[in-house]
């Protein structure tokens, strides 16, 4: 036999009813009828809830009782034919009217007892029971309704009431008993006490009502319906990525609901574990999904946690004070005064000096548990042996929960690891000594990004979401986009990533969406924002959004961005940039950025700072960290440069080499901006100190390689007339080299603690003698490079390497 249970969003609508109905009949088709458990049509249980409070406080009714009733008399008319509904009418009416005078009873006294309300509460099984049972007998015959507070039997705690198990037992063995062939439905959440009145097993309660009505018949299975499909990894309301787990333990599944998994009441748990019945968790809207298993002889997995709960809002209270330390009694005394109150601790920590205790409890009962605890510790508190409680608000519990975490080590390494790259402080940490759980409390505004970042950090079989902010849509900021467009899928396959734009800003417009901007459309997306653009405030918009594993992306040559890195890696937010102008401005600021990204867990990265999408910088970084030292570098690292002497020889005048290379777009729009070695100190600059030297701007020296007139030219014209008039001067160190088997190089030089960049001039020996193009090219000279240096070539400029490198570097912000 069978129970089956639905829960409120089951029974709260026709489709779902005719649904339930058909799920029901097969089931009562078979050798044994099933007892099938009805919890309110949804929202019912909080309208009543809110209809005894305003009854309490003198306000009206009436309009939410008639739009109660409205509800129920609808689904009647809907799905039972027109000559069986008045009885139906009648004896739903009847309840109502049991309502309506309890209510007025309410509204005359202007109080609320906890008994009046589990009445007024009882209601929404009530009706939803008895109206459901009626529409299935039009269906299939021998089917009966039953109020469970007639074998329900339960103490006086009324709101939370605990279950007399034995005579529950056998009351519900008798009646079923009797009732063996017919399909009984019976009402979820509510029982009685022993004097007959109605009570309530707490919120959420029908669900254990199944597990109690399966435990008093043994059944062979409990199924559980509801509308989502299982017990899932995280509550999917806050983590679109959770997914249905096919198989718990009983000790998963109760912990997993005790923080916070609403799908399943806790309680349930206990009956069906002392009898070993499984719990099914099914959906009603999805029947051929296969749900969730809890039972005893669970499968092992290989998910090193099975899912992750929470509990919204919680109080925390610290007690503190020499007058704990060492006194066996005082927990004792402190836990059973909280338990003689009825106060529900949810966790508790005690540091090993135990010297404070800190426990969490439902805000509501904050200053209660406050006020009676400094009554009953009155006397240490005089005698200042312990510090008054302190409570503190607006936190929230974040639980992972599974048996497997016991076998494995760097469990809690990876949920730390988690919180803190995400900045998310902790509170106050628990872990049970069963090992199935551990428990951090942390602040409520950080609940959904906490969650969402450890879910991606465990289940790694899902992609994990790169959250990216970016600031530059010219050519390299559009290219990327295109990249990470045509590499989508690519990526989610081998790297397990999915990269979610969450704003956009240029110079002049800025756009948010936290759901991600689309790639295809970012452009008409942002010329279509009513954002003008402004740094602060994209700045502070992306902190607000406080969205998991977040990258800050800066495509832009402005020094504007620069003053922002230091708040955004503050803010655990790692940065990308292919901007030189913030590494290669005073050494303390260049240490600063790093400093902040190591203190805050975040990565820096900058590839694309020298030789664009090449591997420069990770190259030096990875020898730097292995313990090789730097003895030399030489570089070409300005492709305009490199293109300008690998075409200045032969006949070729040194004004025409640089004309072409401006109509090739390989210079800025004054050519001296690149032949003055500017951006190419830069790049030495940032090589330089990643090597370890505490370098500043003025000490890579450049050796200028354009005489006086050419570099006092007011125009770019008047530059190029400068430059015929002294061509000799570059014929004649072209002819010079030439002479000698050589070729003019423009390079930088880190050696013995110096840096500079002068023209030479090198034979064929050398490795920068075949240069083609705009190509850049590296040598290191290391301790373990010594004989031939380790040498980087390629092409050092562009959009799309730059692009790609800026991917890259993002890639690798998501490999943590
Ligand atoms: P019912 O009315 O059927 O008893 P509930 O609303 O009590 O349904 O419980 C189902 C809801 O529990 C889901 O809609 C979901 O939003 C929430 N929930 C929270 N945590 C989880 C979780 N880990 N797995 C599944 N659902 C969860
Ligand atoms: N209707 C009750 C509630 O909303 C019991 C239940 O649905 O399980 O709490
Ligand atoms: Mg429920």
């Amino acid at each position: 036999m069978k129970v089956l249970k639905f829960g409120g969003t089951s029974v709260g609508s026709v489709q779902s009813i005719l649904t339930l109905l058909n799920i029901v009949k097969s089931e009562a088709e078979g050798n044994e009828k099933p007892v099938v458990v009805l919890s309110a049509m949804s929202g019912v249980t909080n309208l009543l809830a809110s209809m005894a409070e305003a009854a309490a406080a003198g306000e009206g009714f009436s309009e939410q009782l008639n739009e109660l009733e409205k509800r129920h008399f609808d689904t009647v008319k809907a799905l039972l034919e027109v000559q069986r509904q008045n009885p139906v009418f009648t004896k739903l009416k009847l309840y109502f009217n049991e309502l309506e005078d309890l209510l007025q009873g309410v509204y005359s006294l202007r109080e609320l007892t906890p008994r009046t309300r589990d009445m007024v509460l009882s209601f929404g099984e009530r009706c939803s029971t008895l109206m459901i049972s009626k529409i299935a007998e039009q269906h299939w015959q021998q089917v009966c309704f039953l109020d469970a507070s007639e074998v329900i039997k339960t103490d006086d705690n009324f709101g939370n009431a605990r279950v007399q198990t034995d005579l529950t037992d056998r009351l519900i063995r008798s009646y079923y008993d009797e009732k063996k062939d017919y399909t009984i439905f019976v009402t979820g959440f509510i029982a009685s006490n022993m004097q007959g009145r109605t009570t309530t097993l707490g919120r959420g309660g029908s669900d254990y009502t199944a597990a109690i009505l399966g435990s008093a018949l043994n059944a062979s299975e409990i199924q559980i319906w509801t509308d989502v499909n299982g017990m899932m990894t995280a509550d999917p309301r806050m983590v679109t990525k959770a997914f249905a787990l096919p198989e718990l333990s009983y000790t998963e599944a109760m912990e997993l609901s005790f923080f916070g998994a609403k799908v399943i009441y806790p309680p349930t748990m206990i009956p069906a574990f002392l009898k070993k019945i499984p719990i099914v968790i099914k959906n009603t809207f999805d029947t051929e999904f296969a749900g969730t298993y809890i039972r005893h002889d669970c499968a092992n997995s290989n998910l090193p946690i099975k899912g992750i709960s929470s509990i919204n809002d919680i109080s925390i209270i610290n007690l503190q004070g020499s007058g704990m330390v060492g006194k066996s009694g005082f927990s004792g005394r402190l836990f059973s005064l909280l338990a003689r109150e009825q106060i529900n601790v949810i966790l508790i920590t005690q540091s090993s000096s135990e010297h404070s205790i800190t426990f969490a409890v439902n805000p509501h009962d904050a200053l209660k548990a406050k006020a009676i605890i400094e009554l009953e510790f009155e006397l240490e508190l005089h005698a200042q042996k312990i510090d008054y409680p302190e409570i503190e608000s607006d936190l929230s519990i974040l639980a992972i929960v599974g048996e497997n975490m016991k076998h494995s080590p760097g469990i809690s390494g990876k949920l730390f690891h988690a919180l803190g790259r995400n900045g998310i402080n902790v509170r106050a940490i628990a872990q049970g000594s069963s090992e199935y759980n551990i428990s951090v409390i942390i602040s409520k505004p950080d609940l959904a990004k906490a969650l969402n970042a450890v879910h991606d950090s465990f289940f790694t079989e899902l992609k994990k979401t790169l959250n990216v902010f970016c600031l530059g849509t010219g050519n390299i900021g559009s290219t990327l986009f295109r990249q990470l467009l045509q590499h989508r899928d690519f990526l989610q396959k081998s790297n397990g990533i999915q990269v979610n734009i969450a704003g956009i800003s240029n110079s002049r417009k800025m756009v948010f969406n936290d759901g991600g901007i689309s790639l295809e459309s970012w452009r008409e997306q942002l010329d279509e924002s009513s954002q003008t653009a402004n740094l602060a405030e994209f700045v502070s918009v992306m902190k607000e959004m406080n969205m998991p594993n977040c990258v800050f992306i800066d495509n832009t040559a402005s020094p504007k961005p620069i003053d922002f890195y230091e708040e955004v890696l503050r803010s655990n937010i790692s940065i990308v940039t292919c901007n030189k102008i913030g590494n290669s401005g005073t050494f303390a600021q260049y240490k600063t950025f790093r400093d902040t990204a190591r203190r805050h867990g975040v990565d820096f990265y900058y590839e694309t700072n020298v030789g664009a999408g090449l591997p420069i910088v990770r190259t030096l970084k990875d020898l730097m960290m292995s313990g090789d030292r730097v003895q030399r570098i030489e570089a070409i690292l300005s492709g305009t440069i490199s293109f300008i002497f690998n075409n200045f020889k032969g006949d070729a005048s040194f004004h025409d080499v640089v004309k072409l290379a401006q109509e090739k777009g390989f210079t800025e729009p004054d050519p001296r901006d690149d032949l003055r070695g500017t951006d190419f100190m830069r790049k030495m600059l940032i090589l330089a100190r990643d090597a370890g030297y505490e370098f500043e701007p003025e000490d890579v020296k450049i050796e200028n390689m354009l005489p006086q007139p050419c570099l006092d030219a007011s125009t770019v014209e008047e530059f190029y007339r400068q430059l015929k008039l002294n061509e000799a001067h570059f014929a004649n160190l072209k002819n010079q080299a030439e002479s000698q088997g050589k070729v003019l190089r423009y390079i930088g030089k880190l050696e013995e603690g110096k840096a500079s960049i002068a023209l030479e001039m090198v034979d064929e020996n050398h490795p920068f003698y075949m240069l083609s193009g705009s190509d850049n090219i590296i040598s290191f000279t290391t301790d373990r490079y010594k004989d031939r240096p380790m040498v980087v070539k390629g092409p050092g400029a562009g959009a799309e390497v730059t692009a790609a490198g800026v991917f890259a570097d993002l890639v690798n912000v998501g490999a943590h």
